[in-house]
């Protein structure tokens, strides 16, 4: 009988980042600036903005990070009004505060995705930017909000921490944007354990970013790949200009990212067919939907999420149960008194605590479960069961253990 798959752990790094960690053991060269070239960490943003087709690229100490920087590097002054889904994970408003900034929540629909009437009409609140999160690799529709964003000025940050490997009409999820931040965390499609990266064509806002990330002194120069004379005006502007957060990458993690950049392609295939055929056997249930991506999508899915349809609330709670009775565990977004993706739970922001019915309701119903890349047919098909199974028996316990 097949096990239900342990779809905590990750994937072994590749054996390749043994010989470049070895020769850091030896030398103890684990800071980005040491060397006077080529760091590993360099060599990380070099690699990845190329991959996504990107001019610039900042490595850093995680997504979080990323977003907190890019938020700095807009200038937004104290209270600056930031437009973000009412769907997402709590690091987003996190960021926000963090930034000195207010976060600013618009709707969320049955599909994951940013309602966008409720986004237009909040973008007329005196919003200054807009942090875009493709929860889970959901992307919203991209084309309605740069249309919206662009006619307004607004500056738009893609949190694509966990969307690499997403694309939107062909083009790279994180390249639309005016900034796209992503995270290297051990959930992620690669991973470091810890670490994040933001991407952008503008080089005021990677300069303003290097320089807080740690650049201290002239460590900036070691950022420079490539003779630009933009970035070069860029970072003689930001000289000694700004704060030093210090939220800087190790060579060590960049060393354990830089193989798995090239797994990246595999990875996406592999998830994408694994939630495909998990979702084509739960759309099978009359109690399960897996919403419909957008046309213009192309999924890298790491985990598979799916509305209960009809369920009421202890039905929904016996339904989690019977699940995990069979070995899969089946978050429900909303219903817990913890969950970090329910805005409800994000008591730090100021100000009283928003009310986003149509959200809410998609939270109370809306289910999460791991599917890594790694899982095998078997593994897919015992999950599948085991949801399919778990809601027949709450819902037809006549049919389903009847005579
Ligand atoms: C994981 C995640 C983050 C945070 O990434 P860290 O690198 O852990 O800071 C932010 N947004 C989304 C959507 C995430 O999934």
């Amino acid at each position: 009988m097949t096990l239900p798959p342990n779809v905590y752990d990750a994937e072994p790094i590749p054996e390749t980042a043994r010989a470049e960690i070895d020769r850091m053991l030896k030398s103890g060269d684990l800071f980005r600036y040491t060397a006077p070239e080529n760091a590993p960490v360099t060599l990380l943003e070099r690699e990845f903005a190329a991959l996504m087709g990107s001019k610039y690229a900042l490595a850093v100490s995680s997504c979080s990070a990323a977003l907190f920087l890019s938020l700095k590097a807009l200038d937004l002054p104290r209270d600056a009004r930031v437009l973000i889904p009412g769907f997402t994970f709590a690091a987003v408003p996190s960021s926000v505060v963090h930034a000195e900034c207010v976060p600013v929540l618009c709707e969320v629909g049955d599909n994951y995705r940013i309602d966008i009437q409720d986004f237009e009409a909040k973008l007329g609140d005196g919003i200054s930017a807009v942090i875009i999160s493709h929860m889970r690799g959901h992307t919203s529709d991209m084309d309605a909000v740069m249309t919206l964003c662009e006619a307004r000025g607004i500056p738009v940050i893609e949190d694509a921490a966990h969307s690499l490997g997403t694309t939107w009409d062909g083009r790279n999820i994180g390249t639309i944007g005016t900034i796209g931040c992503f995270s290297f965390q051990s959930y992620k499609l690669v991973n470091a354990g810890e670490g994040g990266i933001m991407i952008t064509d503008d080089p005021d806002l990677i300069a303003r970013a290097v320089i807080m990330s740690g650049a201290y002194e002239h460590n900036w120069t070691k950022h420079l790949t490539a003779p630009d004379a933009d970035l070069d005006r860029a970072f003689a502007k930001a000289q000694n200009m700004l704060p030093l957060y210090n939220l800087r990458l190790s060579n060590l993690s960049a060393a354990i990212i830089r193989p798995q950049l090239a797994e990246i392609p595999r990875r996406v295939a592999d998830g994408r067919r694994n939630h495909d055929y998990v979702a084509e056997a739960l759309n099978s249930s009359p109690w399960l939907d897996v919403p419909e991506k957008l046309a213009k999508e192309k999924r890298a899915p790491d985990s598979i999420q799916f509305n209960l349809v009809g369920l009421d609330a202890d039905e929904t709670l016996a339904f989690a149960e019977a699940a995990a009775r069979r070995g899969v565990k089946v978050q429900i977004f909303g219903q817990s008194t913890d969950n970090a993706r329910a805005f409800w739970n994000w008591r730090f922001i100021p100000g009283a605590t928003p009310e986003l019915p149509q959200t809410r309701a998609m939270l109370m119903k809306a289910c999460d479960t791991r599917l890594p890349a790694r899982l095998k047919p078997a593994e897919l098909d015992l999950i599948a069961s085991a949801i399919i199974d778990a809601v027949a028996e709450v819902m037809e316990p006549l049919r389903a253990y009847g005579t």
